[in-house]
């Protein structure tokens, strides 16, 4: 048995030469909320590949089936249809909790419902983690800084958050959640990460959910009017969605226990960004402005000190790289629709 173990090891390790395999003993079970989602996913395909059991818990609100559907089957994989904001009860190692509509128009759909996940939700996870003695990384965002009037943001800054206004739901149940987790490590002892996740894209991105990278693309591709919100001097720092994975599991099992920035510091307004992508899509798409979002953050840039030093990562993958791999899988998407359509 142990043989044949460690045959699979070797054969996983030089299938997939770039991923780390880890032995037997080093293997977690590890739930992922969130799962179907497009972060979600990313993490658990690498923690599979690692050879890690994985289990997620999904209420697809905006996750999908297919994200996973690869592993469905599989021995070391659970998928369980679950909203996590009723309580769950399963015996785990560690916790990575990224169940929350995350994309502007998403977290907006249903305001309530995105404060109970982050609040009620979180509770349950940190019961969970309480219970089975788990570790717990949330997955918080840029978005506890608010509009920053500190640039770039160090986890130090307190942020400039508006707690009544269209983005309140999303910010400040984000922030309620990392008292949360502060109260439970201190009061309960149990063990926590904060990832304070800056702007990311990457293939199986929602395509409806509104945010710049897809809304940008999709236009470009089908030579639609390119729509900047306001006037496109605000700055947004995009990280590809493989350098997020890295930082995340990096964060997991480092011995930092603070919250942390996860971003890449390669800053642009979002005009420029517009005709960025319309270059790299080689399309005729006009550019239109459009009126302001309300309460949108006007800079934003992760000063990324602290995850250089304690985990020694950093973004590896260019914006132009993350770019056209993103492009090529929503050109693939359109196809797929478009063939679903005429049959
Ligand atoms: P996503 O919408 O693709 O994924 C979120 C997942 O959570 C989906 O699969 C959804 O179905 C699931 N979910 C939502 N409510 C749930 C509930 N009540 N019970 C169970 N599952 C539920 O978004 P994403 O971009 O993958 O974001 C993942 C996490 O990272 C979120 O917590 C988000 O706030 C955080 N984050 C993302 C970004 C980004 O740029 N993508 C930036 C900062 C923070
Ligand atoms: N909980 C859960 N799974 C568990 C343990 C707890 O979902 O394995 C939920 C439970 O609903 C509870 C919440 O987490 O309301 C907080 O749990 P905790 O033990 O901290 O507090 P309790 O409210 O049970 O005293
Ligand atoms: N934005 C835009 N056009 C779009 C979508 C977004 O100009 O079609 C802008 C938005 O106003 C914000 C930035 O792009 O300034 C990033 O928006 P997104 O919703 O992607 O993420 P946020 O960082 O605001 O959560």
């Amino acid at each position: 048995e142990l043989e044949k173990r460690i045959t699979d090891l070797e054969s996983r390790q030089q299938q997939y030469p770039e991923v780390t395999f880890l032995s037997y003993k080093d293997r977690r079970r590890i739930l992922v909320t969130g799962g179907a989602g497009f972060v979600g996913s990313h993490l658990v395909d690498r923690l599979m590949l690692a050879g890690h059991e994985v289990i997620v818990a999904d209420n697809f609100f905006t996750g999908r089936k297919r994200n996973i559907e690869h592993w469905i089957g599989h021995e070391n994989f659970e998928l369980i249809n679950h909203d996590i904001v009723n309580p769950l009860y399963i015996e785990v190692d560690q916790i990575y909790h990224l169940a929350s509509p995350a994309s502007p128009p998403h977290y907006m759909y249903n305001p309530v419902k995105t404060i109970k996940v982050n609040s009620i939700g979180t509770i349950n996870m940190l019961g969970l983690a309480r219970r089975v003695r788990a570790r717990l990384l949330f997955a918080s965002t840029s978005e506890v800084y608010g509009d920053p009037e500190v640039h770039p943001q160090k986890e130090t800054y307190f942020g400039n958050v508006n707690p009544f206004g269209p983005r309140s739901c999303y910010d400040e149940s984000k922030r309620v959640a990392e008292a949360m987790c502060y109260a439970y490590a201190q009061q309960e002892g149990i063990s926590i990460r904060i990832a304070r996740i800056f702007n990311t894209y990457g293939p199986r991105m929602h395509m409806n959910d509104g945010r710049v990278v897809s809304n940008f693309i999709l236009q470009a591709l089908q030579n639609e009017p390119i729509t900047i919100y306001g006037s496109g001097k605000q700055t947004r720092s995009f990280q590809y969605v493989n350098d997020l994975v890295d930082g995340l599991i990096a964060l997991m099992n480092s011995n930092y226990s603070m919250p942390m920035n996860i971003g890449n510091p390669d800053e642009y307004t979002i005009e420029q960004f517009a005709f960025k992508i319309r270059n790299l899509v080689g399309s005729q798409a006009s550019i239109v402005y459009k009126d302001p979002v309300v309460d949108d953050p006007k800079q934003r840039r992760p000063d990324i000190t602290l995850a250089q030093t304690w985990l020694n990562w950093s973004p590896k993958i260019s914006l132009n790289d993350g770019l056209n791999r993103t492009i090529a899988y929503f050109r693939n998407e359109l196809l797929v629709r478009h063939h679903s359509e005429r049959n």
